[in-house]
């Protein structure tokens, strides 16, 4: 087997280049560890080497963290609190070897690739947007196991060390550095020299070994003394139980395991960190959240098209048909992207706010300095606007997004098609029309398909690609392409009423509706669903979304699927009274001014079948029937085969919905349910609510032969 680490002695320093064959990222396992051993024992024993450097040998990640399939293999907590044990034992020789280590890090240096940084005695940043360092492992429910909850409050303090445990996100190279994460920042190309010089400088105590955390004077006087970092631990766990509700059992582990490196001694600290890291492999949330991971990571290798792929036309400009809401989302994020945009709009007026729109997302990210100014003014200047075709006829790709009306959408893919080369996409980005509907217009019908995109555009990360059986497949496989390359997460589903996602909105909004038909308090519904997992509850979703577009949406939905599908009373009574949500201030919640949510509107209760009449449902009913009216729903799309893989489904309703992370999506919950048991259950509702809860026939069926959406052993995708 060749070897990921490489070895070569420059000036007195052991470089040593981490480049895992055949993988585009470098990773732990236990594999490359035994070869680490192996390079710090020949280290050690030659004494001619005073010092080393540990360097990536890929283009642009430094270390991606530990080899998740290993996760697969613990045999049990204590089996998984072993390897931990392990990891620290390699991250001592790191920090208390006889040569001082160097960490020369550019690109992603994530999970243990930081906690390898973390033990060496100076980490160097790459001055560059590919730099990230972050402990990410709470996002698999997991926590940093190799050190990285006792190394990491050393060495930048308290508050910034649990900032980065408890939500794993990144910070770039200047912020490193700002924080003390880092001690030096220097351009990519020189990392290497500089890097070798460091290790020297250590070797020769003409720099510090290690600089210890300064804090500053407000961070100091809260964690220089117990009292402090005792507040400091319990605004932590309050905040995090808060956010979470109680969900996510390893940010209180991670908390633990920093505050056990803070109480006790430093080995107690690790001792805890090594425990609790076992404990959390073990997790139904961890299990949840890695299937997550494999699932996001086998979508990103998937084309879109079964069987042999067509390779993906290159998209060197992109056309948008109406500068709105979403029209100008998309140019935005196409712009992000380098790729040059021309807009079309009816008025000059609406061209304008278009543009203006694209400038504000653009700009927050200057802002945020996400980007330079340069980066900015480039990204902007790639987006020009017209009232007529003109700078379309080069234009490959084209994405509509005018009024949601069909004559509308037949009336521009017409125009379009003039004008267009030949061989050019024209993808709707309708949110409720068949796209066979629009094909209709079409002289190729081969050439269109659905670019769904959810709004806000620039923040949300899912896009679905609708096919119908005409599009051509080099078609879907260029959609897929440029969605992903837009930084969408996509999956392509086949055309049918309300596609995926907002099919199986569709009963669990109804769901919510009926409950207050029969009387329900609004805030007792949404709360309900907060606690189930949910980012935001159903009667709030309705206000957000705007209660005319549910309301149609609803409609088409009942035509389509008939009684089961069937919009509550209450939506209809209160879309008359003229409340339209948020964007009208006055819906199921109130509104100030500028918009801003209050509490539940009581007076909306007199449009409302039950009227101020108010009952009491429990929380589990209403967590029961709003979200088994979805599962049932998810395992209906695959049955039609309106979803490819039932991987898509799960991953389609987390990111497009934000359906619980740690419950994997809708079908993994048939899975961690039973097939038998939700049939049951299913049933139940069913007998007491007639016509909306029969259970789906592919449940049934896989009831009957005990079967399940996905493998119980090994990979789980
Ligand atoms: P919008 O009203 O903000 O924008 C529509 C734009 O299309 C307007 O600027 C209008 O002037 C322009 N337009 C109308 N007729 C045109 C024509 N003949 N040629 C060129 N431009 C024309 O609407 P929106 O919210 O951006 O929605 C656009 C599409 O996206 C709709 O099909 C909608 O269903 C879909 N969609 C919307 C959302 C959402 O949350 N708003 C989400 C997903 C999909």
């Amino acid at each position: 087997m060749s070897s990921a680490l490489s070895v070569v002695v420059d000036d007195g320093v052991a470089v040593v280049t981490f480049d895992l064959p055949g993988e585009p990222v470098n990773k732990f396992s236990k594999a490359v560890i035994a070869e680490f051993v192996a390079v710090f024992d020949e280290v050690e024993r030659n004494s001619s080497v005073v010092g080393a450097v540990l360097i990536s040998g890929k283009a642009d990640t430094f270390i991606a963290g530990a080899d998740i399939d290993q996760f697969l293999e613990f045999t049990s907590a204590a089996d998984a609190a072993r390897e931990s044990a392990e990891g620290h034992k390699l991250m001592d020789r790191l920090e208390h070897g006889r040569v001082p280590w160097v960490a020369a890090i550019h690109g992603a240096c994530l999970g243990g690739g930081l906690e390898a940084s973390l033990a060496c005695a100076y980490r160097i940043v790459g001055d560059s947007p590919k730099t990230v360092l972050a402990l990410p492992e709470v996002q698999l429910g997991l926590i940093p196991g190799a050190g990285g909850t006792q190394r990491l409050p050393r060495t930048v303090g308290l508050q910034a060390a649990l900032d980065m445990i408890l939500t794993g996100k990144n910070v770039r190279a200047k912020k490193a550095l700002q924080i003390g994460l880092a001690d030096e920042m220097v351009h990519p190309s020189i990392l290497r020299t500089v890097a070798i010089r460091r290790a020297k400088d250590l070797a020769q105590g003409t720099i510090a070994r290690r600089r210890a955390h300064k804090a500053d004077a407000k961070g100091a006087l809260l964690e220089g003394n117990p009292v402090g970092r005792a507040v400091v631990f319990r605004q932590a766990r309050e905040m995090t139980l808060k956010k979470s509700r109680g969900h996510y059992p390893a940010l209180l582990a991670a908390l633990e395991a920093v505050a056990a490196g803070f109480h006790g001694s430093e080995a107690e600290g690790f001792a805890t960190e090594a425990r609790l890291f076992g404990e959390m492999a073990f997790t139904p949330v961890s299990r949840q959240l890695i299937f997550l991971f494999y699932a996001t990571t086998s979508l990103k290798k998937d084309t879109g098209v079964s069987g042999e792929a067509p390779p993906p036309a290159k998209i060197g400009k992109l056309g948008v048909l109406g500068s709105g809401f979403m029209g100008a989302g998309i140019a935005a994020i196409s712009a992000m992207q380098g790729v040059p945009v021309r807009f079309k709009d009816t008025k000059h007026a609406a061209v304008a706010k278009g543009l203006l729109a694209v400038r504000d997302v653009l700009h927050d990210r200057l802002r945020k300095k996400q980007v330079t100014r340069q980066q900015f003014e480039d990204q902007l200047s790639l987006v020009s606007g017209t009232v007529d075709y003109s700078g379309f006829s080069n234009v490959p790709l084209l994405i509509e997004a005018v009024f949601e009306d069909l004559a509308v959408k037949h009336a521009v893919l017409r125009e379009a098609e003039a004008v267009l080369p030949p061989g050019a996409i024209f993808a709707t980005n309708t949110s409720t029309i068949p796209i066979h509907r629009v094909a209709e217009a079409s002289r190729d019908r081969s050439r269109v398909v659905g670019m769904h995109f959810f709004s806000p555009v620039h923040k949300m990360p899912l896009l679905e690609v609708i096919v119908t059986p005409q599009t051509a497949p080099d078609v879907v496989a260029t959609t897929v392409a440029f969605g992903r390359r837009l930084g969408k997460t996509v999956i392509v589903v086949n055309d049918a009423p309300g596609f995926y996602v907002n099919r199986i909105l569709a009963p669990y909004i109804n769901e919510a509706g009926k409950l207050l038909d029969e009387g329900a308090h609004i805030e007792a519904i949404d709360r309900a669903m907060l606690d189930y997992g949910f980012p935001v509850g159903p009667v709030t979703l309705l206000d957000e979304v705007g209660l005319d577009i549910a309301g149609k949406s609803g409609a088409i939905m009942s035509a389509a699927f008939g009684e089961r599908l069937q919009p509550s009373a209450t939506l209809g009574q209160v879309l008359a009274t003229g409340r339209l949500g948020r964007k009208g201030k006055k819906g199921f919640y109130l509104y100030d001014e500028k918009g801003k949510k209050g509490g539940v509107d009581e007076s909306v209760y007199a449009a409302t079948p039950a009227g101020s009449k108010r009952i009491d449902v429990s929380v589990a009913d209403i967590q029961e029937r709003l979200a088994l009216a979805m599962v049932n729903e998810a395992v209906r799309c695959v049955e039609e085969g309106i979803l490819r893989a039932p991987r898509d489904g799960d991953i389609g309703a987390v990111f497009g919905i934000g359906f619980p992370p740690f419950r994997g999506g809708p079908l993994r919950v048939v899975d961690t349910v039973g097939a038998a048991e939700l049939v049951r259950r299913l049933e139940a509702l069913n007998a007491k609510h007639p016509g909306r809860f029969e259970p789906a026939k592919l449940l049934r069926e896989m009831a009957a032969a005990n079967k399940t959406f996905y493998p119980t052993t090994g990979k789980p995708v």
